[in-house]
């Protein structure tokens, strides 16, 4: 009995350490590799339209580029990647799978992510999800909704999508579950605020298959961007005072071009203004982590904060 009571210790200590060591890397910093700047929607509640107008180059990243990043990232420390671009649609780069399939088997990338609008979430890609190895690496794979219904999603989203949305990530439950994979799915409903809905009710339209590790999350308020359209419908986080230099600033991102730039919110590239740019894939490490530091300490000493961070609504200061 003494044996087993031991024996049980033992398994939960380890348990705990797994779950610790889950939390620790899910908190830790991240590295964010932009596979595609173009998007298929026009949200109204996203800059991308404006960024579109501005004549910013929208591509998708090439092999080339794609390898240099990866190998910049880890060789800067980092373990966790989110191939959620900045403003863009991950599956608009057809070479996608190839891209998550190279960072899934490198043994230095210990988690990855991403978020997508879903809408080219079809059987193809649905597939190649299914085929990628390591999908234990798979931290969620996260998809964005404009309401539970045709009319709102177009309002919030711009285009006439829902359908195709609803059918695709009931089809890519149905098959997970047929698969009896784990990946966790988090579906993220971007609506009014008087939107009347539960996560049950988002669950029985897009999981009807009812997949065990679907995830309904429900938004904090959205981000607002200096000069783009706000909406009396939407509700709007307020700035907060900025006295610590953001959390966020520990993230780095590999933009399509091969740019690289601190952050990989929202927020951090809009229309003429490069303040969290570092640098690029052909500069030496050096410089970069030279012009990261720059950035944090002329924040925390001088009180001088970059262009983008200081209108920004996410600000997370540091804990
Ligand atoms: S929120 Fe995402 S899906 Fe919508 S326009 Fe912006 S980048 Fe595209
Ligand atoms: S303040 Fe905003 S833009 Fe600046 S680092 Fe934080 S999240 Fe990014």
């Amino acid at each position: 009995m003494y044996r087993m009571k031991f024996k049980n210790g033992l398994s939960n200590m380890l348990n705990i350490k797994k779950i610790l060591r889950r939390i620790k890397l899910t908190n830790s910093k991240t590295a964010y590799i932009e596979l595609s700047n173009i998007c298929n929607a026009k949200c109204i509640f996203c800059p991308y339209l404006t960024i579109e107008e501005s004549g910013k180059k929208l591509t998708t990243m090439d092999n080339g580029i794609f390898e240099k990043s990866i190998d910049y990232a880890v060789k800067l420390g980092y373990e966790k990647f989110s191939f959620t671009p900045v403003t863009g649609e991950i599956f608009i780069n057809k070479n996608w799978a190839e891209y998550i399939r190279n960072a899934l088997l490198n043994g230095k990338v210990r988690r990855i992510y991403f978020y997508s609008n879903a809408i080219l979430l079809n059987s193809e890609n649905i597939e190649k999800i299914l085929s990628l190895p390591n999908k234990d690496k798979i931290l969620f794979l996260g998809f964005s909704l404009g309401g539970i219904e045709k009319d709102t999603y177009k309002r919030m989203f711009g285009v006439d999508k829902f359908n195709i949305v609803r059918k695709n990530i009931n089809n890519f439950c149905r098959d997970l579950k047929k698969q009896k994979q784990r990946i966790r799915i988090n579906c993220v409903l971007y609506v009014p605020k008087d939107y009347q809905y539960t996560k049950k009710v988002v669950s029985s339209i897009f999981n009807r298959a009812k997949y065990k590790y679907f995830n309904v999350v429900i938004p904090r308020p959205f981000l607002s961007f200096p000069g783009i359209k706000r909406y009396n419908n939407l509700d709007y986080r307020n700035a907060k005072e900025k006295n610590e230099p953001c959390s966020c600033l520990k993230n780095i991102r590999f933009a399509t071009n091969g740019d690289v730039w601190l952050c990989g919110c929202v927020t951090s590239e809009l229309p003429n203004d490069e303040s969290l740019k570092i640098g690029a894939i052909s500069d030496k490490i050096d410089v970069i982590t030279e012009n990261k530091n720059n950035i944090l300490r002329n924040w925390k000493l001088k009180k001088i904060i970059p262009l983008a961070c200081q209108k920004c609504t996410k600000y997370v200061p540091e804990k």
